[in-house]
């Protein structure tokens, strides 16, 4: 018997509520094809509701009030609430995105340390006092919370990404709202009762769901949101910056990338093709620093090829579920079509199918959205198919002869999310990193990321990074304030003093 269709609820105010129109937006399965959830559809109506509760928890309700460390840990009981939830939230995004659950659980295991890194920042945020050059002036600067965040985030990982906002706003005295992807809002919606049931004031967390231009831009307008923190594509994220301008908003944008993977010629090779495989064929290409472009010394590249085709051969695609498969499916069906139509235009302009390049069905795939893991050999840096983010298992294989070379085609990419390489050369895994022009490079790794470490992107990659040290920051505006202590000491006030 089919399991009947589940319905989540947004979260505003510490309260489940449905959209003000009633309607509905379905989720699908990607491994089934079928719909599985709906969530509301919600418009400027909702955001409103939303942003005013948070306004209301920004200016007035107890976690204005609350000290550092008690946020902190607030923030820290979250995080054992999150851990003690992991497999039930992982469940929800394979449901919602189709992505390993091994992927998802490991991710959700490693969610509740940003609550917990950030949670104990909260009260280390010192201001200081300056030792002003203006005589018998007092001067201190001290940081405080922007106020309201609007975090925008996508379909691929979607609590990971959210969480990458949410722990340092919070920590830095800020409320939230948050809008899910359309296609996988489960997560999140259950995360903001993990909110309520871990103590956190009503307001501080609000979760609406729909569709970017009906309720995402309601929010990115709303006057009382303040801060603006985005993960998605580049239109959306170019919309976003442009309407966010109109009312001065500060915006933090995480956008996509078509990031190089280089391996020289005296890399391992074993360990290269894991890390080529682990950047565009895991989570089926869906990230966004993705290892699109395998940049390849000449004098190995058919022997590297070679060996990924080989590896590649034997990898399973099949159901998320399952703890033997490699690859799922595509998470959205325009997601599917968009991956075939950039394997089309890769054939057309003359780049070599050496693995892959149709769609996958057969045993074990039903109706899911599986595309076989492509690899093009012959590609030229200037081809669509090396310019443009597919944003799934496509692999362009580029060969390069001279390090300079290398680095030159790495960074002729509009983008500049991240980089890697493969090499024995000391030499290499020193130098190289400092000439590209990538907010995250790997030597000899790929896809590691850490709550200590900034991510975030050069160029049309985005503005701004998320995790470590700084993040908590960029919530926070400096003030600095002047004191005069002393009674009848005003000297002319038509010069600036
Ligand atoms: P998307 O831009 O379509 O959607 C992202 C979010 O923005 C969704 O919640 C969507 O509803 C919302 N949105 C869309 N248009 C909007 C508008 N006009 N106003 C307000 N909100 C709007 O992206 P996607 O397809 O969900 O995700 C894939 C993209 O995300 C890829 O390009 C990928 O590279 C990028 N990404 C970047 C990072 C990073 O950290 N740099 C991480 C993951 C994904």
């Amino acid at each position: 018997m089919k399991a009947p269709i589940a319905r989540f609820r947004m979260h505003v105010d510490g309260r489940a509520v449905e959209s003000a129109s009633g309607r509905w937006l379905d989720s699908y399965d990607p491994y089934t094809g079928e719909v599985w959830s709906r969530i509301p559809r919600g418009d400027d109506r909702d955001a409103a509701r939303a942003v005013e509760a948070a306004h209301r928890a920004f200016v007035s309700g107890p976690w204005r009030a609350m000290g550092a460390s008690d946020r902190g840990l607030l923030l820290h009981r979250l995080g054992d609430v999150v851990a003690a939830h992991a497999e039930a939230l992982a469940e929800l995004e394979v449901s919602d995105n189709g992505k390993l659950k091994a992927e998802m659980l490991g991710q959700m295991r490693y969610v509740p340390r940003w609550f917990h890194y950030y949670g104990g920042l909260a009260d280390k945020v010192e201001g200081s006092v300056t030792p002003i050059d203006k005589p018998g002036m007092f001067h201190y600067i001290v940081h405080e919370p922007q106020g309201v965040v609007v975090a925008i985030t996508p379909w691929n990982s979607p609590l990971l990404l959210t969480v990458w906002k949410l722990a340092p706003a919070l920590a830095a005295g800020c409320t939230v709202v948050v809008k899910p992807s359309e296609h996988s809002s489960a997560s999140m919606l259950e995360l903001a009762r993990l909110f309520t049931e871990a103590g956190l004031p009503d307001g501080v967390l609000n979760v609406v769901t729909g569709l970017g231009p009906e309720i995402g831009e309601a929010l990115v307008s709303d006057p009382r949101v303040a801060r603006i923190a985005f993960t998605g594509g580049d239109p959306g994220g170019r919309r976003v910056y442009e309407t966010a301008a109109r009312s001065l908003k500060r915006v933090s944008l995480e956008l996509g990338g078509k990031s190089p993977n280089i391996v020289f010629d005296d890399a391992n090779l074993d360990d290269a093709v894991k890390g080529i495989v682990s950047g565009i064929f895991a989570a089926t290409g869906q990230t966004c620093m993705a290892g699109s472009r395998l940049l390849v010394q000449r004098g190995i590249h058919d022997e590297l090829v070679g060996r990924l085709v080989d590896f590649m051969a034997s990898a399973r695609l099949g159901d998320p579920r399952q703890a033997d498969t490699n690859v799922g499916p595509v998470s959205t069906r325009p997601q599917l079509d968009k991956v075939l139509q950039y394997i089309d235009v890769a054939k057309a302009e003359g780049a070599w199918c050496a693995l892959g390049g149709r769609r996958a069905g057969g045993p074990g795939l039903g109706k899911g959205w599986f595309v076989e893991p492509t690899v093009f050999t012959g590609v030229h840096n200037g081809m669509r198919i090396a310019r443009e983010e597919v944003f799934g298992p496509v692999l362009s294989v580029i060969p390069f002869d001279t390090d300079d070379e290398a680095v030159e085609i790495a960074n002729d990419t509009p983008y500049g999310l991240a980089a890697g390489l493969w090499t024995s050369s000391i030499d290499r895994a020193l130098n190289v990193p400092k000439r590209l022009r990538a907010g995250t490079v790997w030597v000899n790794a790929y896809r590691v990321v850490s709550y200590m470490a900034p991510f975030g992107g050069f160029n049309d990659s985005g503005i701004g990074r998320e995790n470590g040290l700084q993040a908590i920051r960029d919530y926070l505006e400096p003030k600095s304030v002047f004191v005069n202590p002393r009674q009848g000491d005003v000297p002319n006030p038509f010069v600036l003093r």
